[in-house]
């Protein structure tokens, strides 16, 4: 187990575990139990491609507690994954869970692959393999996957389908974020982006901050995307944009609707024709009153911290704040921090919708979708914010806390076994 802590986003979470774990006052017997994940898979997964050669992948899922229900994670294709980083992201998917009051524990899933450089073919043959070894550790009440970073509805299609082939029926609750045509919810592809929008515009709100309020948004892909469509619907103004092929940066505004269709059309915001291209580390500290870093872990350091210049940071991606940077912006005192487990929790609260609806085979209207998830948004909302004043702690600490005190107070009275 003591291997995970090489990978730096593992050490990471457990810096963040331990300082709520002190603050909460946890013993040793207790903590260790709620800390450490209980499962780790890795698998090999030899694939075809279409060079004729065969390649070894690595795939990995981490489960990390089971004492809520199934669990209940994304599955990750990024060179960088190895089973360090999906340990960490299976843990803060533990708290984000408990924290808005969903029946799971955490997991997470993670092949280490450049899907920019696969064919559709490749893709195709990579996560049905997977499956297939994933087969004797996942299942509707067992552990249940999702997209993240590098796959999408169609990699869930996949899974969806080579799950239901080997059980001989279809097993739609297998997956979330798949398409909605074959058991899908209403509204998931956008929850994550749109759920961002919508604690974003509560934080602007108690602010007291404008409408028309400029956001940075790093990574757009499927979060950052729709994150920036929804704030710009509640009126802001999107000033920067970053991908990995770089950034952009206009004070006086880019037009995401052309944004969302060039991307649509190029898959990168490369040659798009407005704003000062910048490098990613640049757009970070832009002048905005709003960051929301949607891409990936540990972008924001110490040193960028120090430098940022907006009134609200909102954590779209998993992770995006080191420890050390996470001290900067507390001895600021300026940010507001909406913390990850709080900021993308709308995308697993209707991944959990929708395996509700396909469980009972009974599904709901978008509106029905979003009125639910925007009463558990605010609920939740609300909750770190008070947690926090009443404690006089930092909202990173009150969400976190808030979390595994739940994952603490149910391992308690459920007991251990034998
Ligand atoms: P995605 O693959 O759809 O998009 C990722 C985006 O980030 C792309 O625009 C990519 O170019 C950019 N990017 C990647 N590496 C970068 C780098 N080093 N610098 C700048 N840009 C970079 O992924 P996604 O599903 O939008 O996920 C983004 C983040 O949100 C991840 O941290 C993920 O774990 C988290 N998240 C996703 C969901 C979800 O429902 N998809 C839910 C909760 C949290």
């Amino acid at each position: 187990m003591k291997v995970l802590l090489q990978n730096p986003t593992f050490r990471m979470a457990c810096q963040q575990f331990d300082g709520a774990a002190d603050f909460l006052g946890l013993d040793a017997s207790i903590r260790e139990r709620v800390k450490w994940p209980k499962r780790l898979i890795s698998v090999a997964v030899p694939v075809k491609l279409d060079n004729g050669d065969v390649k070894v992948f690595e795939g990995h899922r981490v489960q990390h507690h089971l004492t809520l229900g199934p669990t209940k994670g994304g599955l990750r294709f990024s060179p960088s994954v190895d089973i360090g980083e999906v340990a960490a992201l299976a843990m803060w998917m533990s708290w984000k869970c408990a924290l808005a009051g969903l029946p799971y524990g955490g997991a997470k899933g993670g092949i280490a692959c450049d899907p920019l450089r696969m064919s559709p073919r490749e893709l195709e043959a990579l996560t049905r393999r997977y499956t297939v070894e994933m087969i004797p550790f996942i299942g509707p009440h067992i552990d249940v996957m999702a997209p993240d970073m590098g796959t999408n509805e169609q990699t869930m299609a996949w899974m969806y389908d080579t799950y239901s082939t080997h059980a001989g029926h279809a097993v739609p609750s297998i997956v979330t974020g798949k398409p909605v045509s074959i058991g899908g919810s209403m509204g998931r592809r956008e929850a994550t982006g749109r759920g961002v929008a919508f604690v974003t515009s509560r934080a602007l709100e108690i602010l007291k901050m404008p409408a028309d309020s400029r956001i940075i948004v790093q990574g757009f892909g499927n979060v950052g995307s729709y994150a920036a469509y929804g704030l710009a619907k509640y009126g802001a103004k999107i000033v920067g944009v970053g991908d990995r092929t770089g950034a952009l940066y206009d004070p006086n505004g880019l037009d995401v609707e052309k944004l969302f269709v060039h991307f649509q059309t190029h898959a990168t915001l490369e040659n798009f024709p407005q704003g000062e291209r910048m490098t990613n580390e640049e757009l970070l500290v832009q002048s905005c009153d709003v960051l929301i870093p949607a891409a990936t872990e540990r972008v924001i350091t110490a040193e960028i911290a120090a430098k940022l210049q907006c009134r609200v940071l909102a954590e779209a991606a998993n992770g995006p704040t080191t420890f050390e940077a996470d001290a900067v912006l507390k001895q600021r005192g300026d940010i507001f921090v909406i913390p990850d487990v709080l900021c993308n929790a709308g995308g697993v609260i209707v991944s959990y919708f929708e395996w509700v609806q396909d469980l009972q085979n009974f599904f709901w209207t978008e509106v029905e979708v979003f009125d639910k998830l925007y009463r558990i948004l605010s609920q939740t909302f609300d909750q770190v914010l008070k947690e926090a004043r009443q404690k006089n702690i930092d909202h990173r600490t009150a969400a976190l806390t808030l979390g595994i005190q739940k994952v603490v107070d149910a391992k308690k009275i459920r007991g251990l076994f034998p």
